[in-house]
């Protein structure tokens, strides 16, 4: 008996992993700092939780939805990003809307959409865990270009132009990113659009979940806000899991030409028939303009824990280790400018990466859970999630700061 080859070439998102790793921690009963998770610890504004909540009331909640997702729904989406964005979508090429289940579940129908096989796709480092997976699985390949703390995690974009062949098909830009923790600024933005004018049979793919996320101005913005004409090839991808703090009820959704949306339904018509209907029919009647005052907490709390970084990191003489994170959940960890690293480096010196092996140890000794940097592309550092209330955020954090500049506590 053997199963599929796609299979054998695939791994289990290291993040989710993560968190279950400390959810069995729990179970045990023991305590644990929990840095890894990728969601707000807060219940969505009661607002949506009633209109979710009327909804029990009626049969359609429970029955299939259209494939591609409520027309009106999918109309409010569309209108949603045109006013926040500034943009006229229906001018270029007649765009649509596909709702599916979760932005990573609208990510793989998109690649399927996209990829034939040895298709190149290229992805700038840091970059989220499940690009590179899923374009393995439609048979593509992720070609990575590196980009720098020092330049706050922004490639320059000739380096992004080098990677490009005959055989690119599309460039994803995640701003603000996971992991880094930072938004491309609008002189990047600016230059990434003048730059693609010169490659018009590239698909420009935007993932937009932490659109609202930020916690320091200026507001992200998009390359096609510079360049309307790239519409007509740009996929805008984002969801309702960080924004409205509901990664539970798996509601993302696609905006594209609709060529790109008819073959996304193709997939989608075949495998999960459409979205939640409950939840869709929710977002219908939900007025988005009331999560304004929802994620003016949020930001203050994200700047909040952010303020515990920088302080925790100035005071444990770590300020070299340090960025200015401003928007998405997380901050980037470099191990290699630590004491521990040294440790570690000493004891297993050949090895390249040793973010999993620091992020054990960190998890046996302090229990302070960290998600490996390697699998986002950055060897030797974790990634570290401000979402955790204060308290514990602020204990774990000087606690781990001590642990990085003791070595001989390792
Ligand atoms: N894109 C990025 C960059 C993410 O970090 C995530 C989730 O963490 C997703 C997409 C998928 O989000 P969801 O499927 O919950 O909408």
């Amino acid at each position: 008996m053997k199963l599929s080859q796609r299979i054998s070439q695939s791994s289990k998102s290291v993040t989710m992993e993560w968190n279950e790793i400390v959810q069995d921690i729990r179970r045990q009963g023991k305590e644990v700092f929990n840095l890894t998770s990728g969601q707000l610890n807060f219940r969505p504004t009661p607002e949506f939780i009633q209109s979710l909540s009327s909804q029990l009331n009626f049969l359609g909640s429970f029955q299939y939805p259209p494939v591609k997702g409520l027309p009106v729904l999918r109309k409010k989406f569309l209108e949603y990003v045109e006013g926040q964005r500034k943009i006229d979508l229906q001018v270029h090429n007649g765009f649509d809307c596909i709702i599916s289940n979760g932005s990573k579940h609208s990510l793989y129908n998109a690649f399927g959409s996209l990829i034939d096989a040895g298709d190149e796709v290229i992805i700038l480092t840091p970059y989220w865990v499940s690009y590179p997976e899923m374009i393995n699985f439609w048979g593509g390949k992720s070609v990575f270009v590196q980009t720098y703390l020092y330049d706050s995690f922004s490639p320059d974009i000739n380096l992004i132009l080098e990677k490009i062949t005959d055989k690119t098909k599309a460039i994803i830009i995640n701003s603000p990113n996971n992991p880094a923790g930072v938004h491309y600024d609008s002189d990047w933005m600016r230059s990434f659009a003048e730059a693609m004018k010169e490659h018009p049979s590239i698909y420009l793919i935007s993932d937009e979940i932490y659109s609202d996320i930020f916690y320091y101005d200026p507001a992200p913005t998009y390359f096609y806000q510079y360049d309307e004409s790239l519409l007509s090839r740009t996929l805008i991808i984002n969801g309702i899991s960080k924004s409205f703090a509901s990664t539970g009820l798996r509601i993302g959704y696609c905006l594209a030409p609709k060529d790109i949306v008819d073959a996304m339904a193709i997939i989608q018509s075949q495998t999960t028939s459409g979205a939640n209907s409950l939840v869709q029919r929710a977002l219908k009647d939900f007025e988005f303009s009331n999560l304004k005052f929802f994620l003016k907490q949020v930001r203050s709390h994200l700047r909040r824990s952010s303020e515990i970084l920088r302080e925790a990191f100035r005071s444990h003489d770590l300020s070299h280790c340090w960025y200015q994170t401003s928007s998405a959940f997380y901050f980037m960890l470099d191990f290699s400018r630590t004491n521990l690293y040294k440790v570690f480096k000493d004891r297993y010196p050949e090895e390249s990466d040793l973010s999993f092996k620091i992020c054990e140890d960190i998890l046996h000794k302090l229990h302070i859970a960290l998600v490996p940097g390697k699998p986002f592309g950055l060897p030797n550092s974790a990634r570290i999630s401000l979402t955790t209330e204060e308290i514990p955020f602020e204990d774990a954090i000087n606690k781990l700061c001590e642990y990085l500049t003791k070595p001989h506590n390792s």
